[in-house]
């Protein structure tokens, strides 16, 4: 029996995704192999890897001076590539502050010895905001405007791209837990990257994507496995690659383009995310404390009126199949994750019993 799993990452992935990976699982291809056990340098691998990266660059129309490169280290590990490819020791960019995610990556990045300039910090919200347009300007001497486009924690979306505020600066985008949730215009940014487990698939993969002429400036001592131009130059496999978790991004990719592509997942996510905000809202004992224009169609945090009933709403949730509602350590409270593949079923069953408990037990 398949639950509803509201996990913010590694997520629940499409069923008919699984269902396809284990009807070929043991002889992929007719090799009388898994993909688990080719050569990625084999036919096979190199033709799966190239039709993951041409559905991408088909769904999210990724220009062809963009490059696309499946990396490893996770979200984490571009948070100081970035700096290690776009810039020199003492240079400085501009972050905008809308959560924990930004602010993880910039203490990160400063590891590497350039200076954050942040040009708009939400913290007098406790990160429920974000940036008004036009409200704060970006030092032209910045090496890119550095930001998060969906903060997975607080649940706080950034709901415009700071193209008039960036200028031409260009604009590096962590979009880890809104990947391929809808359309985005990729000329608009200089770099967007994410971990794929949130919303792409397995863990073990970031896919990055990068303005070519952001391409071959990075530090000298960049690690090559860091250094875009290299790994731009290599189709992405100068060392093994993480082969499964990129035939499993290309069933997903496949998966949305079925689906409708990524209008047709706005429009959904949109629609899923609208009925929970609207149960929340409507309910005097649920809240969701971020702002409604910078609600984020993928995360959604809720508190209980009463914390002393979270464990009992967590424990009926697990009895009625509604798993990892808990919200992030660092918050408390609830949090749904409900990326491309959660279910309007799921969504269903959530908001019921949602209504049931607050019934029984408020
Ligand atoms: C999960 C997440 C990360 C970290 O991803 P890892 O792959 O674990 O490094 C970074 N940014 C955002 C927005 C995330 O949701």
């Amino acid at each position: 029996m398949r639950v509803h799993n509201f996990s913010a990452g590694p997520a629940q992935l499409p069923l008919p995704v699984l269902e396809q990976a284990a009807s070929e699982f043991t002889d992929w291809r007719s090799s009388g192999m898994s993909v688990l056990e080719v050569s990625h340098r084999g036919k096979d691998f190199v033709e799966c890897a190239a039709d993951a990266e041409a559905t991408l660059r088909r769904l999210a129309g990724v220009p062809d001076s963009y490059k696309v490169l499946f990396l490893q280290g996770g979200a984490t590990g571009q948070f100081a590539a970035i700096p290690q490819n776009l810039t020199q020791r003492g240079d400085s960019f501009a972050a905008i502050l809308t959560g924990q995610w930004s602010k993880k990556a910039v203490k990160e990045s400063e590891r590497q010895g350039v200076t954050g300039t942040i040009v708009s910090d939400q913290a007098e919200s406790g990160y429920a905001t974000t940036p008004a347009e036009g409200s704060f300007e970006v030092p032209a001497d910045a090496k890119y405007l550095y930001y998060c486009a969906n903060e997975t924690i607080g649940g706080v979306a950034m709901p415009f791209v700071p193209t008039a505020e960036a200028g031409d600066v260009p604009i590096v985008a962590d979009v880890s837990s809104m990947y391929l949730s809808r359309p985005i215009d990729v000329e608009k940014f200089g770099v967007v990257y994410g971990g794929a487990q949130k919303n792409l698939g397995p863990a073990g993969l970031d896919v990055t994507i990068v303005r070519e002429d952001l391409l071959g400036s990075a530090r000298p001592d960049t690690p090559s496995i860091w250094d875009w131009k290299v790994m731009a130059d290599k189709d992405s496999m100068l060392n093994t690659p993480p082969t499964f978790s990129i035939y499993l991004f290309g069933l997903i990719l496949h998966w949305i383009e079925d689906q409708g592509g990524l209008e047709a997942m706005g429009r959904r996510n949109d629609a899923k995310a609208a009925r929970l905000y609207d149960a929340v809202d409507a309910s005097s004992f649920y809240t969701n404390p971020v702002e409604k224009r910078s609600r984020s169609a993928m995360n959604v945090p809720f508190t209980l009126a009463d914390p002393e009933l979270d464990k009992d709403f967590l424990a009926g949730a697990e009895a009625a199949g509604l798993k990892n509602l808990k919200g992030h350590r660092s918050v408390g409270g609830m949090r749904a994750s409900i990326y491309n593949a959660m279910t309007d079923d799921g969504i269903t069953a959530l908001i019921e019993y949602m209504a049931e408990f607050e019934r029984t037990r408020a």
